[in-house]
Order: structure tokens, then sequence, then C-alpha cells
């Protein structure tokens, strides 16, 4: 029996091999691929639409008697036509026409027409609307059903992509035998009132004209639904696939040494929260475990994870096995070099530094060093992929803000370990906090542990939402913290332009407030600085010879000064919630209250009111996410310009959070009960199955 899996696209008629190629652009191989490239929108052209009730900014189809058709030569060679059909009339320009187009456009045919109507100068009209005759009356449009619109690639255009994919539909429907196979459970499938896999894609390729198209574009019907459900299933399956099979890999077992870890204890100021320790212990179980660990962190802003990370990495050092520690920024990669190297250099553990800005001399010393493992720890930013860095034996590699790195760079890094047969473990950490949902689905290759408690004496920050036109009081407000020896970070966004423009609008802004508060010492760091200057700025800062930082966002991450505690930031309408809220995080980690000032540029819509407040309301990073998601979707909670973030057909997994929790159930049972559905489900959907697993 012919599968349309296996059925390569060039057996349908007009398919040769120029066509295949371009189709595989789109990662269309076989039959099956086409019937899966399903439509992202829909076009109504089932109706005629009297031209009286055209709206526009409204696609509609229109049919209506050429009244006239005049070629205009300037301002540029244009065909106007004036059409009418007794409800009202709309004008119609051609830029591109050819003899035999002009013959068929003029006055006196009746047509029908295709195209957004906009309002023009002397009415109605439609550019370069899509036309043909109506005396035809063939059913070459489809018009008594929806028109699909596909995604589509270089010399491949809507009509021949709806004539491809109808021919697959005929092949797959008249061939004997054939079907597409349906992976996903009768039973689940029942339970969710989802119509069968061959009725979905059938409707969704042409949905009569009697259904719902607020459903459609709403991407609610059950035809789609039950697709996105497969897709969101296939790929928690692909990611969890993943962490099975690093189940199956060996790499070193590293025992808790309690020694180690009552000395390293011992040397800190501070003693952990019953969540940081509970959260080592889970790392220290993995580190035992033989398999290596690939474990998320998560804790919001100052819940204290550099410590996690560093008293988990002593079971490896202690076994001189070294460890890779990775930050997003220079800034912070700077601070966890200080950190590690004052917890750490006492028990005589050697930590290194790596950065892309060092000079060649000192970058091949510490290449030589980490080789030789004369440094145990190596700390730095994404130099640490770069081939030239080898290691003597890697046991564990500590990530960072995982949302700034993609699944590949983490997996690349991962590989560094494989001198001696075994891989490293892996250890990411992250302050994006995300709904627990999203993370069974967006880390399904990762176990997770959450450490959900500040460490003692925080108190919340509070937060106003001020205009700017209050300047002025929000700088004598920081001038009065300072008389009284505290300091301030005053933080520039320019979101959506160059990384030049908002260094050079920190700079203005440093020289302004520099002239309205003459008795402060006021500092700047921004991202074009080279990082030994901005360390001596954050060293000065930290040190309390700066009085208020004027910053980017480049002291997002990590950076910690308990002495600030009033932060200032500008235009915060532009920032996502989430960023917010992890730029927040710099203050309120001194014991005393901290503030949090909004400085919005009025007018403020209320949208944006309504989401700054939600700020205002809550300290809770996870219920900042939720709402975050809510207002914003999930691309911007979980970073867009992440490399290597997985993409999906249809899925989006903000509109689509309802049926997150269902997939994610479904997908658990797939695995236990129906084994042998996975890898045809991954392939369907994702593709190449290796793709996130074994790079
Ligand atoms: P984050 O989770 O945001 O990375 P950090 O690791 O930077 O947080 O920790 C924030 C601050 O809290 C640091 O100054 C750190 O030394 C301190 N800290 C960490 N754990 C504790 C604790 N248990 N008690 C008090 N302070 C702590
Ligand atoms: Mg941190």
């Amino acid at each position: 029996m012919p599968d349309p899996e296996s059925v390569s696209v060039t057996r349908l008629p007009g398919v040769g091999s120029q066509i295949a190629l371009r189709l595989e652009k789109l990662g269309i191989r076989s039959i099956a691929d086409l019937l899966f490239h399903l439509p992202f929108r829909y076009e109504d052209r089932t109706r005629v639409v009297p031209i009286g009730a055209v709206l526009p900014g409204r696609k509609a189809l229109v049919e209506g008697l050429i009244e006239s058709a005049e070629i205009l030569d300037r301002p540029r060679r244009t065909l106007i036509l004036r059409i009418a059909d007794g409800s009202g009339f709309l004008n119609l320009r051609f830029f591109h026409f050819n003899t035999a187009q002009r013959s068929a456009l003029s006055s006196g045919n009746t047509l029908r027409f295709y195209g957004e109507v906009r309002s023009g100068y002397h009415g109605p009209e439609m550019i370069h609307p899509e036309y043909r005759s109506v005396a035809e009356g063939r059913n070459t449009d489809r018009d008594t059903e929806l028109t699909p619109i596909y995604s589509l690639t270089e010399g491949i255009r809507q009509p021949l992509m709806r004539r491809l994919i109808n021919r697959a539909v005929a092949w797959w429907k008249s061939a004997a035998g054939v079907s597409l196979p349906d992976w996903l459970p009768a039973s689940i499938s029942e339970a969710m009132g989802f119509p069968g896999l061959e009725e979905a894609v059938d409707l969704l390729h042409a949905p009569p004209a009697a259904i719902s198209s607020e459903q459609l574009s709403a991407w609610t019907h059950p035809a789609q639904q039950r697709l996105i459900f497969e897709e969101l299933i296939a790929h928690y399956l692909c990611l969890s696939e993943a962490r099975l099979r690093g189940r199956e890999k060996k790499a070193k077992v590293f025992r808790k040494q309690q020694s180690v870890i009552e000395a390293f204890l011992r040397g800190l100021p501070f003693q952990l929260t019953s969540a940081q320790g509970r959260v080592i212990d889970e790392i220290h179980a993995d580190l035992a475990s033989g398999h290596p660990m690939m474990r998320l962190v998560h804790g919001d802003v100052g819940s204290g994870k550099t410590v996690v990370a560093a008293c988990s990495a002593l079971a490896v050092l202690a076994e001189s096995w070294q460890v890779a520690v990775m930050a997003p920024t220079e800034l912070l990669a700077e601070q966890h070099f200080h950190n590690f190297g004052a917890w750490l250099a006492p028990l005589e553990f050697s930590v290194g530094f790596l950065s892309s800005s060092q000079t060649e001399k000192t970058r091949r010393e510490t290449l030589q060093m980490v080789r030789d493992r004369e440094i145990e720890i190596i700390v730095g930013t994404h130099a640490l992929f770069q081939e030239s860095v080898e290691f003597s034996r890697l046991g564990l590699v500590v990530i960072d803000e995982q949302h700034r790195f993609g699944v590949h760079q983490r997996l690349a890094l991962r590989d560094k370990g494989l001198g001696q047969g075994c891989f490293p473990h892996q250890l990411v950490m992250t302050a994006t906090p995300i709904p627990r949902t999203l993370a069974m689905l967006r880390f399904a290759d990762l176990d997770i542990s959450v450490i959900d408690e500040l460490p003692p004496g925080r108190s919340p920050v509070t937060t106003s939402i001020i205009p700017s036109t209050r300047r002025g009081a929000v700088i004598e407000r920081i001038a009065a913290r300072a008389a009284q020896g505290r300091q301030a970070y005053w933080v520039c966004t320019l979101i959506d332009e160059s990384e030049f423009l908002q260094c050079e609008a920190a700079e203005k802004t440093a020289e302004k407030l520099a002239e309205a508060l003459p008795g402060l010492r006021v500092g700047l760091v921004h991202g074009r600085m080279t990082s030994s200057e901005k360390e001596s700025v954050m060293h000065s800062f930290k040190e309390q010879r700066v009085d208020l930082l004027v910053a980017t966002t480049v002291i997002e991450v990590g950076v910690d000064v308990p002495n600030a505690d009033l932060m200032v930031i500008e235009n915060p309408e532009r920032l996502g919630l989430a960023q917010l809220h992890q730029l927040r995080g710099r203050v309120g980690r001194g014991s005393g209250g901290s503030f949090c000032l909004l400085l919005y540029q009025t007018p403020l819509s209320r949208q944006a009111r309504e989401r700054l407040s939600v700020l205002r309301e809550t300290n809770d990073g996870f219920r900042i996410a939720e709402k975050d998601l809510e207002l914003r979707g999930p691309g911007e909670l979980l970073g867009t310009r992440q490399t290597g973030q997985i993409q999906f057909r249809l899925a989006d997994l903000g509109r689509d959070r309802p049926l997150m929790e269902h997939a994610v159930a479904a997908a658990q049972r797939i695995q236990a009960e129906y084994p042998n559905h996975t890898e045809p489900l991954i392939r369907r959907w994702i593709g190449d199955a290796s793709r996130y697993s074994d790079v």
C-alpha cells in the first residue's frame, strides 16, 4: 500500500525536478508533506459583495459592468476602470497590463474582481485586483469554497501552490488503498472532540463556504485544533525523546563530597535558603547518576542561582574535572568570574576568564591553561563555544540566563567534553519565569528545578508609574536618596533602534543628569564600551564611587549592587513585562525598601498602562510572565532572537495555550502506550528527528 509519506512529489503530474527543488526549500519532499502544507489564512471569494456594501480595508469579490476604461500617462502609465453594479461604483487601477488584458478590460464587459478595497481620492478603489470573466463560469477559483492562502517560496506562486496541493489531494483520494496514517489514537482524538485526520486535512485545504470563517481565522476550528494538537505533541515528543536518549548516554559519576561542601558553606557570608539547598541536592543526585544531567534551574531574579551553581560544581572540581560557566554578556561573565573566584579560590580551585575582547596573548595563555587543566573553572561568554577551546576533561557546563542561548549552542558546548567517551553534565539557569505548561513543552528535554524562595531580609520593590512630565521630581528624589548615601540606576531604553543610538541616548542622558545633579557622581555604562571600561565603571559603582549609574539595558541580567535601591526606567512602555521585571530585580537586593520608577512618555495608551500596572501590583515573576504571555504572546517571553528556537508550523504558544496541557498529557500517554507512534509523529511535524537531539 503506497504511503504518501514515502512517495515523492515528482509522482504528481506536472511536478518535475525543478518544482521539486523549489518545494524542497519549504521542506516539502513527499506527497504527505504537501498535504500537510496547510493554509495560513483564507480568502472568501464565495460571495459576490454588492459594490455599495464593500468596506475599505477588506478584501472583497465584486461583479460589475465596466462603464469606462481610460489610460492615463501621467504621473505614471495607469489603466483606470470605473465599474458599477447598480448598488454603487468602484474605481480600479492597473499599472501593468498587456494588450490582451487591455482588451479584456474594455468598457461594456462585465467581470468579477477580487481585491482589497481602499478609500481613494475619487471614491472607493481597488489597486490591481485579480479578475476573471463571468461568462467562463468555470470553477477555477473554487468559488464554492474559501480560497486557501499558503506560504510560498521563490518560483512558486499562490495559484501554482493551489494546483499542486489539489493534485496531491486528488492523488491521495484516487490512488487505491492510499491513506494518511493517523498517529493520534482514536480515544484521545475522540475525547478532545476532534475530527479524523483525513477529514481535517481535506477540510482545511478547501473549507466549504458555509464554514465559520471567524473560527478559521481564530484557528479554533476543530480541524485546525486537531492538527495544532498533533504538532504540539510532536514537539513535546521530540524534546522528550532527546532527553530519554540523553539518559542512555554515559557521564562521569561525581559524588557529593560533604567535607568540601562544608568548607564552601563556612566561607559564605550567608546561609543557603532551603530552596537553594533542595535544588543543590537535586543537582548532586543528577551528577552522581552516571548519565549526563540536563537540568534547568528556574529562579526569580535575586533568588541566588549563582551560589547554587558554584556549590554544585564542587562535586566535579573535587574529582579534578573541569567546569565551564557561560554567561550571555561580558559584564555578567565578569561578575561570575569575580564571584566564583571569591568563593572557590579559598578552596584552592583555580578560576579563569575567557572573552572575545581579550588580547590574543592573554587568550592563548588562558586556552593553554584550560588544556593543561591549570584552570579548573573557566568563566566566559559565547567565546567558550569556539573551536579553539579544548578542555582537558570537562565535567560540567553551567549556562546562565538560558533564554539568550539556543539549544544548538548548548549542545555545541556539551560536545566539547566528549573526549573521554563521556558527556559533560549540563546545568542551565534562567530567571525568565515561564508558566508551567509552557515550560513543560518548551523545555521537555530538560529536568526542571525551581528556587521558589528569595533570601531572607529582602523587601519587595515598590513600583510607581510616573509621566515624563514629572522628570524633575524624579531627579530630586535621586538627589535626596544620594544625600542618605544610597545609589541609583537610570536605565535608558530604545528598543528596535541600533545599539549605537541606544548608547548615544544613554550618553546624552548621563550628561543632562550630571548637569541637573551637580553634587552627584554620575557613571555611564553601555554596550559599546570595552569590557574593561564597563568593568571599571561597575566596579566604581559597587565601591560607591559612583552615585548614579546611567545604563542601557546591558545591566539587564545579574548585576548585583545591594546599596543601589532606586531604579528609574525610561520609556518602560517599550519593553516586555518580563524584561522590566528582570531590570527591576537589580534593586531590592539590600535589606531596606527599594523603589522602581517607571518614567513613561505621555500619552500612554490604556493598554500600556494596564500592562505597566501589573508591575506595580506584583513582584512575583511567574504572575508577571503569565500576564506577559497573555498580553504579548510567547515570542517576547522566550526571546524571539534566540537562535535554535524551534519553529512551529501551525501552533502558536500564546494562542493555543488552552490546548497545551492536554497535548502534554496526550504526548505522555502516547509515549507510554503507543511508543511506535512517536517516531512517525516527529517525522511528520518536525522532519528529521535528529534535528534537536544529537546535534
Ligand atoms: P540570581 O538568582 O538573580 O542570579 P544571584 O545569584 O546574583 O541571583 O544572587 C543575588 C544576591 O543574593 C547575591 O549578592 C548573592 O550573593 C546573594 N545571595 C544568594 N543566596 C543568598 C542567601 N541564601 N542569603 C543571602 N544572600 C544570598
Ligand atoms: Mg544571575
